[in-house]
C-alpha cells in the first residue's frame, strides 16, 4: 500500500506511521517525495484493517492499496522514471545510454581494441562476458577471472564503465569487485536464489527478460531484486521465442513502452540477442530509440568472423560507428521529447 502523509507532516507522525506499517506485517520504503513524504508498505499482512486504521493516524493524508502484483517496481508507487547513476551516465534519465562490446571477452588485443572503438564512437558502457551461460556444455564458457582482470584493464585505459554478466550467487561478490553493472542474463531471470544475491548488493542490475517470460514475470523477478534491497534494476528486452525461425528471437518493441506503463525502472533494448542477425540491428536500435527505450545493448567484435560465440549477431567496429552516427538525428529527437516530459511533470509537481 502507499501511504501519502499531509504536507508538512511532523517527523514523529511519520515514525509512527512507520511503526504502525510494521505492526500489521509490512516492509517500510520510505520515498521521500520533494512535496511530501510518501511511504511504500509491503509485504503480507491484513490489509483491509492496515488501511482503515492507517487512514485515522495523525499526518496521514490518503492509504491506497497497490493494485499490481509488482509493488516496489510499480509505477504506483514512484510515478517519476528511476534514474540509475553510473559513471556519470544517468540511465533512465536524460541521457540515451549505449552499452557495446563483445559477447564474450577473449584477449586483451580484442577487449581492448573493441573498448576503444566503443569510447570512439560514443558508447558509455563496455560489456563483456566473462562467466557464459551456454546452452551447450561444449561451448566456450568464457574466461571467467582472467576475463574480469581485462575487463579491468579495458576500464583503465578508456574510463568507460563496466557491465558483466553473473551466473552463479557464489561467483556475484567477486565479480561486483569488477562490475559497475552486474548482468543477471535471461537464462538466469527466475533464479530468485540469484535474484536475491543480487538484491544484497550495493550495485545496478541489469536483468534481461527470460525468453519464454512474460512482462509480468519480468517485473516480478526485478522485484525480488528490489524487496531484499536493492532498487537500482535495468531491465534488458532482448527478445522472446516465438514461432519465427528467420529471427534467433523476436524482439518485443511493445514491450518497451508498455513496461514503462507499468514500471519507473529504466528499459533497455539488446537487438543483437533480439534478432540474432547483424544486417537487422541498425534498424531495430533506430526503432528501440524511436518507441523510448532508455538504451542499448549491442554487441560488437573487432572482426566478427573469429568470434568464439555470437559472431553472426555482432557488429565489427566500423559496422558500429556507422550505427551509432546514423542513430544521432533520433537520439537527439529522444532527448527533446524527454526534456518536454520532464518540464512538464515538474509543471505537474508545481500545480500540486
Ligand atoms: C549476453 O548478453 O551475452 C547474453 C547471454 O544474453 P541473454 O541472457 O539475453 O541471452
Ligand atoms: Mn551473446
Amino acid at each position: 500500500m502507499i501511504v501519502s502523509m499531509k504536507r508538512g507532516a511532523s517527523r514523529e507522525e511519520i515514525d509512527h506511521v512507520c511503526r504502525r506499517i510494521e505492526q500489521f506485517g509490512y516492509r517500510v520504503h520510505s520515498i521521500n517525495g520533494a512535496e511530501r513524504v510518501v511511504i511504500g508498505a509491503v509485504g503480507r499482512g491484513d490489509l483491509t484493517q492496515a488501511i482503515e486504521q492507517l487512514e485515522s493516524a495523525a499526518g496521514v493524508e490518503t492509504v491506497v492499496p497497490i493494485s499490481q502484483p509488482f509493488k516496489l517496481v510499480s509505477r504506483e508507487i514512484q510515478p517519476a522514471r528511476s534514474v540509475i547513476r553510473v559513471n556519470g551516465c544517468r540511465i533512465g534519465g536524460g541521457d540515451f545510454t549505449v552499452i557495446a562490446g563483445p559477447c564474450s571477452v577473449e584477449s586483451e588485443e580484442q577487449i581492448l581494441a573493441t573498448a576503444h572503438a566503443v569510447q570512439a564512437a560514443g558508447g558509455r558502457i563496455l560489456r563483456g562476458g566473462a562467466f557464459k551461460p551456454r546452452t551447450s556444455p561444449y561451448d566456450f564458457q568464457g574466461l571467467e577471472v582472467e576475463g574480469l582482470r581485462l575487463l579491468r584493464k579495458a576500464k583503465e585505459c578508456t574510463g568507460l564503465a563496466i557491465i558483466t554478466e553473473v551466473i552463479s550467487d557464489s561467483d556475484l561478490e567477486m565479480v561486483a569487485e569488477y562490475a559497475d553493472i552486474i548482468q543477471v542474463g535471461a537464462r538466469n531471470m527466475q533464479n530468485y536464489a540469484l535474484l536475491k544475491a543480487a538484491g544484497r548488493l550495493d550495485k545496478p542490475v541489469m536483468l534481461k527478460r527470460g525468453f519464454a517470460s512474460t512482462m509480468k514475470e519480468l517485473l516480478l523477478s526485478a522485484e525480488y531484486i528490489a524487496s531484499t534491497g536493492n532498487q537500482r534494476v535495468i531491465l534488458c528486452e532482448r527478445g522472446i521465442r516465438t514461432f519465427e525461425t528467420y529471427t534467433r528471437n523476436t524482439l518485443d518493441l511493445a514491450a518497451v513502452p508498455a513496461l514503462q506503463e507499468l514500471t519507473h525502472l529504466p528499459v533497455l533494448v539488446d537487438p543483437s540477442h533480439g534478432t540474432g542477425r547483424r544486417s537487422l540491428i541498425p534498424a531495430m536500435a533506430r526503432a528501440a530509440v524511436a518507441c523510448g527505450a532508455d538504451g542499448l545493448m549491442i554487441e560488437v567484435h573487432p572482426c566478427p568472423e573469429n568470434a568464439v560465440s555470437d559472431g553472426p549477431q555482432s557488429l565489427d567496429l566500423e559496422g558500429f560507428a556507422r550505427m551509432m552516427r546514423e542513430l544521432e538525428p533520433y537520439i537527439a529527437l529522444w532527448k527533446q521529447q524527454r526534456e518536454a516530459e520532464n518540464a512538464s511533470a515538474a509543471d505537474a509537481a508545481c500545480r500540486q
